[in-house]
């Protein structure tokens, strides 16, 4: 309740403190919708879908990295799909049963930004049988390679 300042001295800012208000000027309207409204972009309309680039694919909304080139795969969903995380740890999952269905939805660990839903045993050819299905709104991909 405290007006003043917090002292945390050089300690980086936790992105799990910001508020709405912070985001809505961070982001654009279409990114707060969905990375802070659990909205969801059109099938097919996202920058990644499609993308076979090699890199890492990190938090739109605090950088944090969260995917990579290697996991994903051509789900033909309309939507970038992985079948793992980068590291476990990277994400965090809440049961989401908006729309009438019970679903897995996943969020950036470091911000909880929702990135999308993981769906289990579609029987895609993959190692884990699961399918990250992520906006590429809620993605930057940062490309590696020959600089
Ligand atoms: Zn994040």
């Amino acid at each position: 309740m405290s007006e003043s300042t917090p002292t945390t001295g050089s300690t980086p800012e936790d992105p799990r403190t910001l508020t709405d208000e912070d985001w809505a000027a961070r982001l654009s309207p279409e990114e707060f919708h969905v990375l802070r409204r659990a909205g969801t972009e059109r099938a097919f309309t996202g920058e990644y879908w499609d993308t076979n680039t090699v890199g890492v694919y990190a938090c739109r909304a605090c950088g944090a990295e969260l995917f990579r080139s290697e996991q994903k795969f051509s789900a033909h969903c309309g939507w970038p799909s992985f079948f793992a995380p980068l590291a476990e740890d990277r994400v965090e999952y809440r049961e989401d049963t908006t729309l009438g269905m019970r679903r897995v939805e996943v969020r950036c660990a470091a911000c909880a930004s929702h990135l999308g839903h993981v769906f289990e045993g579609e029987g895609y050819d993959t190692p884990t049988d699961l399918r990250y299905c992520i906006n590429s709104i809620s993605l930057t991909l940062q490309p590696e390679g020959p600089a």
